[in-house]
């Protein structure tokens, strides 16, 4: 990858500890992968306002954020998606470092480069949180449309129709959707990061 040479570590004048009893948090990455439309941004801004509003700092990581800025060169191959979770997975880390929640909202389809964010982040502070739904009932939901271009062949390599899922096999959380409304699970993620220690 990139060069290190001539790159000097400096070391912080503060340990993660004492970062997070003044902060009164802990950083950790709630990973949250699904279908498109199982979810993944209704839940993670209901649970960023929560956090927030809670007097914590929690951010979401969505493709407004990193698509068109940060990964805004990238595309939807397997390597481009690839490449744009691993960006996404360093940035996470990048702001678990400083203390804050961060919620990622990504279809993040293949189990390896899940894996790798996992490792990126830390396996401690990585919350892989399963948003799972059939995808029939995300193909209802549609709420942009993009299944019924997706069948019309109007986007091509669309996970679920013509691209594939690999569903986490021991995700830390599993949420059916379709099951629980959006306050319901909302409050089983506030309560698993208050319940760890995250919230303090
Ligand atoms: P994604 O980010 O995974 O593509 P979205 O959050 O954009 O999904 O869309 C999910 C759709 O499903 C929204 O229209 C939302 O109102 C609806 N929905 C119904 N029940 C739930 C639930 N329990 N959690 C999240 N979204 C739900």
């Amino acid at each position: 990858m990139s060069s290190k040479r001539n790159l000097t570590k400096h070391n912080p004048l503060l340990s993660p500890e004492q970062r997070s009893s003044h902060l009164g948090q802990r950083g950790a990455v709630l990973w949250l992968t699904g279908l498109s439309a199982s979810g993944k941004s209704t839940i993670g801004y209901a649970l960023e306002k929560k956090i927030v509003e809670s007097g914590k700092i929690a951010y979401v990581l969505d493709g407004d954020n990193v698509r068109h800025g940060l990964n805004g060169d990238l595309g939807f191959s397997p390597e481009d998606r690839n490449e744009n979770i691993r960006r996404i997975g360093e940035v996470a880390n990048l702001f678990a470092e400083a203390g804050v929640i961060v919620i990622t909202s990504f279809i993040s389809p293949y189990r390896a480069d899940r894996d790798q964010a996992r490792e990126t982040c830390g396996n401690e502070r990585f919350f892989e949180v399963y948003l799972d739904v059939p995808v029939e009932v995300c193909e209802e939901r549609d709420p942009k449309g993009l299944y019924k271009k997706a069948r019309a062949g109007e986007i091509p390599e669309f996970t679920g129709v013509s691209a594939p899922y690999e569903a986490p096999e021991s995700p830390e959380v599993r949420i059916d959707t379709a099951a629980n409304d959006v306050d319901a699970c909302v409050a089983v993620l506030f309560d698993k990061l208050a319940s760890a220690g995250y919230l303090r």
